[in-house]
């Protein structure tokens, strides 16, 4: 079975340290350096499907998570509040959509603005009992990819389906495995809010979405967010665990809470609806899976290292350096390993699951040439540095799982 905190641990991906705390993990710079390149992927896919990014603090004052509901109906998994003066107490914030409601509400708005699409990569925090917590998948502070789009009633079905098939296209860039699609309903008590017109509204439009984009799902009551039901992607770890990767959620009582509204196109008043989505969830749930599906050995546009230069001896050390730094200036994540025997270092790239080993002897170097060995075994025949760079290039820049290209 694979355990995503024992290959984190082996990988150097990331660690936990009881004095930092639990569930609270460090990313170290193999892990830092997969996420940022996921993380790059994910605003660029965003800014292309007509997000706005925004950056807003994890933390606010009370009232705030008050007036979004937070308080009342989520007010379990948040941390207790920091008390700076009687009338002046902040809390970690649980979700981002506070901050993404006053996004909104920072200046009028006007139909012609809708859909207003607004996306950050955000902190926020759950006060999760330390006896769940484990590795990466469930954690007390979250990186979370969150978005917000404010709509007309109208355009609702037609961005639920976009939600869906982006999702879909970045689990397949990413080679996310989903397990299943469900739509989380409303289910008994004071948990929910109480409105059912609004909740058999927010039903439909997820239920008509999902027919439309041919989508079978399963549908779980009790499972909607505190304030609307909502479309889960779930995964499955090795164990058999499934938990809730990316999430489409229809909310009609936001809005309204904080006052939202803009003008429309007869120049009447109009309160927006809210559509709550994640394409890959946190950062951290998304590695936690990440980690267990590829085993480790990621493609080659999130592999932490790229390419390691491994010269035969020490007379190869200088040629290793230029093409290390050709590979560096060609935008790759490139190490030299100069110690110890060529075959131990070759395994030792092996276990590390770099994708490519450049291997360097007397022949390459004064060619000018290197000798590729992939990270499943394969070698490839000497080729010049330069074609071997753009090959390894040309299947980071497609994001392609085959590493020959
Ligand atoms: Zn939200």
């Amino acid at each position: 079975m694979i355990d995503h905190r024992k290959l984190g641990r082996e990988l150097e991906l990331f660690c936990s340290d009881p004095l930092a705390g639990a569930g609270l993990p460090i990313w170290l710079p193999a892990g830092a350096a997969a996420r940022h390149a996921v993380e790059e992927y994910v605003y660029e896919r965003q800014r292309r499907a007509g997000y706005q990014h925004v950056v807003s603090p994890p933390l606010g004052k009370r009232e705030l998570f008050e007036l979004s509901g937070h308080a009342e109906h989520f007010g379990e998994d948040m941390f207790p509040p920091m008390r700076m003066s009687p009338d002046d107490e902040l809390v970690l914030r649980p979700s981002l959509c506070p901050h993404h409601a006053l996004v909104f509400a920072a200046r009028g708005r006007s139909y012609r603005e809708l859909p207003l699409r607004i996306a950050e990569l955000g902190g926020m925090f759950r006060s999760e009992r330390s006896g769940v917590l484990g590795g990466l998948s469930r954690v007390r502070a979250i990186s979370l990819n969150d978005g917000h789009t404010f709509c007309a009633p109208g355009q609702l079905v037609d961005e639920v389906c976009r939600e869906l098939e982006f999702i879909r296209q970045a689990h397949a860039d990413l080679g996310v495995r989903a397990s299943g699609f469900r739509l989380s309903l409303r289910g008994e008590g004071a948990k929910f809010v109480d409105d059912p017109v609004m909740w058999a509204r927010a039903s439909d439009v997820l239920r008509s979405a999902l027919h439309r984009a041919g989508i079978a799902f399963d549908e779980a009551p009790g499972e909607a967010a505190f304030y609307g039901p909502k479309i889960d992607i779930q995964v499955r770890d090795d164990a058999g665990r499934e938990q809730t990767l990316s999430t489409v959620q229809v909310d009609y009582g936001k809005p309204a809470r904080f006052g939202l509204s803009y003008v429309a196109a007869d120049g009447s008043r109009e309160v927006p609806v809210m559509i709550h989505r994640s394409m890959v969830g946190s950062m951290e749930r998304l590695f936690a899976h990440l980690i267990e599906v590829h085993g480790g050995a990621f493609p080659a546009w999130y592999a932490p290292v790229q390419l390691e230069v491994l010269p035969l001896s020490a007379e190869q050390e200088d040629a290793a350096w230029a093409v290390h730094r050709s590979g560096v200036a060609a935008g790759l994540r490139a190490e030299v390993s100069a110690a110890g025997s060529l075959g131990a270092r070759v395994r030792q790239s092996a276990l590390r699951k770099v994708p490519y080993a450049a291997v360097i002897g007397p022949r390459e170097a004064a060619s000018g040439q290197v000798a590729l060995r992939l990270r499943d075994g394969r070698e490839l025949p000497p080729m010049p540095v330069a074609a071997a760079l753009e090959m390894i290039g040309g299947v980071v820049k497609s994001r392609s799982f085959d590493l020959s290209g």
